[in-house]
């Protein structure tokens, strides 16, 4: 059908066809209500395409297929060696398509396109890396009585609905679909209605690795509608979800009435400290990094600095500096840009919102704080990188999570003191803490309470290594040996040997 796929020509001057569909059992079809989504370039303002947008009946054809696929004998007979062949065949042609994959993710999420190979390298990476577990992800035996053999098998969970964010498209859709076919599962998986496009791109490279129909199906839709379709739908068997930590909240609440094995990766408002004994210019660089980085867009981000009161002003100085410099706001597809839009409207509005909460309540405003005047033709969602002071635990952008280039830098004396002042969030995502002291390093990142600690560092997670949150910021690990747990099930078998004397 003509309108399943369209001609794009991309602002660094590739054409290429780009799916709309709905991908279903291997096929593209449209969506049953003739809704659309449309899909924004936000550096421009203007709509790049529109696609199709899933609605309940398209999420239980999914379901359906994905079911059919999970049960067929195919499937079941693919074991872990020949999934690890699929995977590794999927690595290979992301790897060849690296250009355009990261070319329509700058375009469609406006983070620059250097930024967006990045990307794609991890999502390549990620699927080599599930690819050779595929095999080696197994059970125990266990000793009991002379009269039993017990071992316990790993078991796909079965069909997985996975729903994932705009801020890292594939990137994140790679952390799910990873481990879950390493395991074996089938998968209906949603992309974010900011950032339809890749992921259906993806699909075909989906098809085109071998995996048989309905083993991988792939929709646009609202969260609303769609995602909360699939959330509650009586044959999805596990949810995976990164997004925000109120989204959240209502997936957990919408899969209580199946209750669904849960994977949630939410919202975070992580501290970043820096001790008096840090490297001065080790610590402003990943401060820099842990906040600005894909525009503050970042579940991790430490978006609250604190800085010892010995260092602080040298601190402040050299980091607004070091912002200024590196931070250059542009295209994304010039080479020189480290700073693009913000994925929409909305987070641009909301952004430049708690720039003027933040002035009300009395903190000080010392670089940026509004709309990017480097903005290319005056157009798109660029703020300017923004850095705030004089801020105080009660106050809003102390508390709440901008997701934004957007930092707040507090003053401390004391370890203690700081401790529990980075501890004192409803978040627990990540921490970072800059000291030149291993004794304490040891000791504080003991005492924080988050999933993630990075020490002299900040934001550098790699895919073998277990990444989630606690409080608010989440249940359940992804990435690393762990991130296998969370799509397989473990069974365990109780053997009789003696079968006349009874135990
Ligand atoms: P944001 O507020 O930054 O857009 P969300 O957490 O709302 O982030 O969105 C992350 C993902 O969750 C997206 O794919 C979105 O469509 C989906 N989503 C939003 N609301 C729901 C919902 N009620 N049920 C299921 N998925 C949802």
């Amino acid at each position: 059908m003509s309108d399943l796929a369209v001609n794009i020509q991309t602002p660094n001057g590739l054409t290429y066809s780009q799916p709309t569909g709905l991908f279903i059992n291997n096929e593209w079809v449209p969506s049953s209500s003739g809704q659309k989504l449309p899909s924004i370039n936000p550096a421009t303002e203007s709509v790049i395409t529109s696609v199709h947008a899933a609605t309940a009946s398209d999420v239980d054809l999914a379901v359906s297929a994905a079911q059919a696929a999970f049960h067929s004998p195919t499937w079941q007979s693919i074991v872990g060696t020949a999934r690890a062949t699929l995977l590794n065949k999927l690595a290979d042609l992301v790897e060849a398509n690296q250009h355009i994959l990261a070319t329509i993710e700058a375009m469609d999420n406006g983070k620059p396109y250097l930024q967006a190979r990045g990307d794609i390298e991890e999502v390549f990476s990620v699927l080599r890396y599930y690819a050779g577990w595929a095999d080696k992800h197994y059970g125990q035996t266990m000793e009991t009585t002379r009269a039993k053999f017990t071992y316990t098998v790993r078991e796909p969970v079965g069909v997985c609905g996975q729903i994932i964010p705009w801020n890292y498209p594939l990137g994140m859709a790679s952390w799910k679909l990873g481990p879950a076919l390493a395991c074996g599962n089938a998968i209906v998986i949603k992309a974010a209605e900011q950032t339809p496009l890749s992921i259906l791109y993806f699909a075909n490279l989906v098809r085109s690795a071998g995996f048989p129909p309905g083993v991988v199906n792939i929709l646009n839709g609202h969260g609303g509608e769609c995602g909360a379709a699939l959330v509650q739908h009586p044959h999805i068997d596990k949810v995976a979800f990164t997004g925000s930590t109120a989204t959240g909240k209502q997936i957990m609440k919408l899969a209580s009435g199946t209750l669904k094995n849960l994977t949630l990766e939410t919202g975070g408002k992580s501290p970043l400290v820096v001790f008096g004994d840090a490297q001065l210019a080790n610590a402003v660089k990943w401060a820099h990094y842990g906040v600005m980085g894909n525009m503050g867009q970042i579940c991790t981000a430490t978006s609250r600095i604190f800085v010892h009161e010995g260092i602080y002003e040298a601190f402040v100085r050299e980091f607004v500096a070091y912002v200024a410099r590196i931070s250059v706001v542009g295209d994304p597809f010039e080479e020189k840009t480290y700073h693009g839009p913000q994925v929409s409207r909305a987070q641009f509005e909301k952004i430049l919102g708690y720039v003027e909460v933040a002035k009300k309540e009395g903190a000080k405003v010392i670089l940026g704080g509004g709309v990017a005047a480097e903005r290319p033709g005056g157009k798109g969602f660029f703020v300017s990188p923004t850095v705030v002071v004089d801020v105080t635990p009660e106050m809003t952008v102390y508390r709440e999570e901008i997701f934004g280039p957007f930092a707040v830098i507090v003053k401390f004396s004391e370890e203690e003191e700081v401790v529990r002042m980075a501890n004192d969030t409803e978040y627990g995502l990540a921490a970072a803490l800059c000291t030149s002291d291993i004794a304490r390093a040891h000791r504080v990142a003991g005492k924080l309470r988050a999933g993630m600690v990075w020490i002299n560092s900040n934001n550098n997670s790699d895919f073998r290594v277990p990444f989630g949150g606690v409080k608010q910021s989440g249940i359940g690990r992804e990435l690393g040996q762990a991130g296998l747990d969370a799509y397989s099930n473990i069974k365990a078998v109780h053997l009789n040997l003696n079968l006349v004397e009874s135990l």
